[in-house]
């Protein structure tokens, strides 16, 4: 069983892998769980994130865990039983209280969720932040591998970042990560923080949606990307625009850290070499590293989930 105490997951070495570890990602809209034994991923499932999760965050959770353990018996690893569980949430996390401070999508504040999970699930339990992790995923199993200062980037509607220097994933306050949202452009378009010209109003995949609607096309993030990559004019001065704010936004970040590669994930790394290309060259002329690597991440949705398995120090 579990034990009180302060959330370790800001230390510690990364579990072994040589037992069985549960991870848990929860998302907006769905909760994605995994089963990880020896570094591998051995059974995975999804379901729909519920109403009124923050009331019922450990029966959820728990919930989640037995329906990956059924899958995981039909894959023929029946009576498996994790010693860890390892559960990410969106939004602003103080993983050394084990507190998600806010998420706009979930609707919670100041929800305590090493306490809500203490006793509902197998094993030692450690909470942590959703990019946070998946800069894990992709550090253990993805395109970060064998390269100890990596700059993780999902670019979706949201824009958030995950630092790793020297082999650690930097945890600080529950700010941490947060550069979707300084502001670059403070006559810029009206972002959903309430502020004006954030990064992720002025480069996220809404924001480059919204610019090509007002050029009077239809379409999302992917139509432009797809249009870039056809020759589009008009495409093309959104997408470097959104591609020049980006870079000159991350490149102190890299110089500062000595960071060596960038992985960029989220739906916006779908566009592949029309994003890493142009994104490489800005960051290689802003910065003093030019061979710096910028790579799409590999393991799409489930690097979150796959880092929640790993999080270093259960309590
Ligand atoms: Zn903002």
């Amino acid at each position: 069983m579990s034990t009180p105490g302060p959330n370790p997951a800001d230390g510690g070495p990364a579990v072994d892998g040589g037992d069985l570890a549960v991870g848990v990602d929860i998302g907006g809209t769905r909760i994605k769980t995994v089963l990880v034994q020896q570094g591998s991923v051995v059974a995975r499932d999804v379901q729909p994130t519920p109403e009124g999760l923050a009331a019922r965050f450990g029966d959820v959770v728990a919930g989640g865990v037995d329906r990956l353990l059924a899958v995981a018996a039909g894959d023929g690893l029946a009576g498996a039983t994790p010693s860890r569980v390892g559960v990410v949430v969106p939004g602003l996390v103080d993983e050394r209280r084990g507190v998600a401070e806010w998420s706009a999508n979930l609707g919670w504040r100041d929800l305590d969720l090493l306490g809500a999970l203490r006793g509902r699930v197998p094993g030692r339990v450690a909470v942590g932040h959703d990019v946070r992790a998946g800069l894990l995923g992709e550090h253990l199993l993805g395109a970060a591998r064998g390269v100890d200062d990596v700059l993780f980037v999902p670019l979706g509607t949201g824009v958030a970042v995950a630092l790793m220097t020297a082999g650690r994933v930097v945890r600080g306050s529950s700010w941490s990560g947060e550069l979707g949202h300084v502001v670059v452009d403070p006559a810029g378009p009206r972002c959903g923080c309430g502020r004006s010209g954030c990064l992720e109003a002025l480069t996220g995949a809404g924001a480059v949606g919204r610019r090509w609607r007002e050029a009077g096309r239809e379409g999302d993030a992917r139509t432009v990307a797809e249009a870039v990559a056809a020759g589009d004019a008009v495409a093309q001065r959104i997408w470097n625009h959104a591609i020049e704010v980006l870079a000159g936004t991350l490149a102190p970040v890299v110089a500062s850290a000595g960071t060596r590669r960038v992985v960029v994930g989220g739906g916006m790394a779908q566009a592949g070499p029309v994003l890493l290309d142009p994104l490489r060259a800005a960051l290689r002329l802003r910065g003093p590293d030019d061979a710096l690597e910028v790579v799409r991440a590999e393991l799409g949705d489930w690097a979150g989930a796959i880092g929640a398995a790993h999080l270093p120090g259960t309590a």
